[in-house]
């Protein structure tokens, strides 16, 4: 697939309110769909499939964006674990799941299990509710 119907290139439209944040290369979002409360997409903003499609300077910084994001809605949530998930299978364009795994989750709902939550969690609007309160950690987190 190219970045025509690409999931992951329509999020440059998404508003500032779903937003994380956004730099040259990464941003991270609220994804309709996958709104669950303290889940995130991380993605490049170039329509680069897969983590072999990226470029140099898109690697050397996924990481720092991976581990601020982290760290930002593991701050915000509360929440006893933070997953990253990247499967690069139904969207080629990469991007992470940045997935907070609350206390109340059951043991057959967790790792990649817990994607079959999302029918079941999503609330956009506690979603975005959420949202101000993990800009406001990863603004901390993250160099400007
Ligand atoms: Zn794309």
């Amino acid at each position: 697939m190219d970045a025509d119907g690409c999931l992951m290139c329509g999020l440059e439209d998404a508003g500032e309110a779903a937003r994380v944040f956004r730099d040259p290369l990464w941003a991270a979002e609220i994804v309709p769909g996958y709104d669950v409360p303290g889940w995130f997409v991380l993605r490049a903003r170039r329509h680069a499939e897969r983590l072999t499609g990226l470029n140099d300077a898109e690697l050397a910084t996924f990481a720092s964006r991976a581990r601020d994001l982290t760290a930002a809605v593991t701050e915000a949530t509360g929440a006893p674990a933070t997953y990253l998930l990247s499967f690069g299978e139904n969207h080629a364009h990469f991007h992470a799941l940045i997935v907070a795994r609350g206390a109340d989750v059951p043991p057959d709902r967790r790792g990649g299990d817990i994607l079959k939550l999302r029918e079941t969690h999503a609330d956009p609007g506690a979603a975005a509710r959420l949202l101000p309160a993990v800009r406001r950690a990863y603004e901390r987190c993250a160099p400007v």
